[in-house]
């Protein structure tokens, strides 16, 4: 496989280094593939983390030092919700070395900066990409600088220290959080590990589609229901599903519907007013379901077109369910974050309203453990 960095903007190609993390033009960059195949062979069935789908990443060949990064990530568990409810599955994504999804993307993109040489990283979240990057980054042996907004919860903050990362708290909003550590890159401090711009962030998140694929003998179900905040999972699942599609391993791809919240929904917006791309004025009005709460998402773009290539669907989380949601989801054994309790309740909603959904099949990630909170 030969893989360069694409601009989304300009279509430009470079080969990824350590010190580029957009296109000249300011465009974002993917990653496009030459000579890639792949099929059920290319597994490596006896390797039980994400990386057993290695020879779908874009590695160079006989790269091998993700044996000493990967922490298990991958494989969560895919279970039937409850026995009265035998359409929709759910794939506990939380049983992650740092309790959330993050550490799919995060070992992908942390492997890759290993094989580039990096001994430093720079990332700025609000939460869980943070601890993720922080974790990897420890486990790689690499010095890390983990930018949040001031406002984040202590919990998350000690984690990402306790990993050996140098928390910066910055003042303001979560864009000048983002505006900080985007300084610093630009200042040659480090490598940018940015869930957002390191297109290597999404090859990992893709592989939660490539773990349905073999749980599932190839049988996708009709729908899937992901959280959408910045897109990292839905992206990498859109990107993932074309994959399998395109090398014969699945015959049709399911439906994706992006979960917003009602009080931070910008796809949501440009979804229903038939727009390409994003209204950049929307403020976070406040929500519990802050692992979605992002007011300018910028794959924008990308995420709209994700979802109407699937043929799929924006749906909103009702604020005033969220804490019902998070009890009667751990009344049923699962203990969730709260933005992944809207993102269940959106789903129950969208569920309940039509006699349609009766039929169709579903899959729903649980994103973050309730212990993170
Ligand atoms: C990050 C996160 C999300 C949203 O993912 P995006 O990549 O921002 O779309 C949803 N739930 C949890 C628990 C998260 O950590
Ligand atoms: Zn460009």
């Amino acid at each position: 496989m030969i893989f360069k960095y694409i601009c989304n903007t300009c279509g430009k190609q470079y080969n990824p280094d350590t010190s580029r993390f957009r296109c000249n033009c300011g465009g974002l960059l993917d990653i496009t593939k030459t000579n890639f195949k792949f099929s059920k062979r290319d597994i490596l069935t006896s390797e039980w983390s994400l990386f057993r789908y290695i020879n779908a990443l874009p590695f160079e060949e006989h790269f091998g030092m993700w044996r000493d990064i990967s922490m298990g990530e991958g494989l969560s568990p895919l279970v039937t919700f409850d026995k009265d409810f035998p359409n929709l599955i759910v794939k506990v994504d939380y049983m992650m070395p740092t309790l959330s999804f993050k550490d799919r993307g995060a070992a992908v993109l942390i492997s890759k900066a290993k094989e580039l040489g990096v001994k430093k990283v720079i990332q700025d979240s609000s939460g869980n990409a943070g601890t993720s990057i922080a974790a990897y980054a420890a486990r790689a042996g690499m010095t890390c600088d983990i930018y949040v907004p001031e406002n984040t919860s202590a919990k998350k903050v000690n984690q990402i220290a306790y990993h050996g990362a140098n928390v910066h708290l910055i003042e303001g909003t979560r864009e000048d959080t983002a505006e900080a550590a985007l300084e610093a890159v630009e200042r040659g401090d480090g490598f940018y590990a940015s869930h957002v711009y390191n297109p290597f962030f999404y090859e990992g998140t893709k592989t939660f589609v490539y773990e349905i694929f073999e749980q599932l003998n190839g049988n996708m179900p009709d729908t899937l229901i992901i959280p959408t905040g910045n897109g990292t999972l839905l992206l990498g699942v859109y990107y993932g599903l074309k994959e399998l599609f395109a090398m014969d391993m699945i015959d049709r791809i399911p439906k994706i519907i992006a979960v917003q919240s009602e009080n931070c929904a910008p796809i949501y917006k440009a979804f229903k007013e038939d727009k390409t791309t994003v209204d950049a004025t929307i403020v976070n009005a406040g929500t519990l379901a802050e692992g979605i709460a992002i007011s300018c998402p910028k794959r924008g773009k990308q995420i709209l077109e994700a979802i109407r290539d699937t043929d799929g669907d924006v749906i909103l989380a009702p604020e005033n369910k969220i804490v019902e949601t998070r009890k009667y989801l751990a009344k049923k054994g699962f203990y969730v974050e709260p933005t992944t309790a809207a993102t269940f309740a959106a789903f129950f909603e969208y569920y309940n309203k039509s006699d349609k959904t009766r039929n169709e099949t579903f899959i729903i990630p649980f994103c973050g453990a309730g212990l993170k909170v």
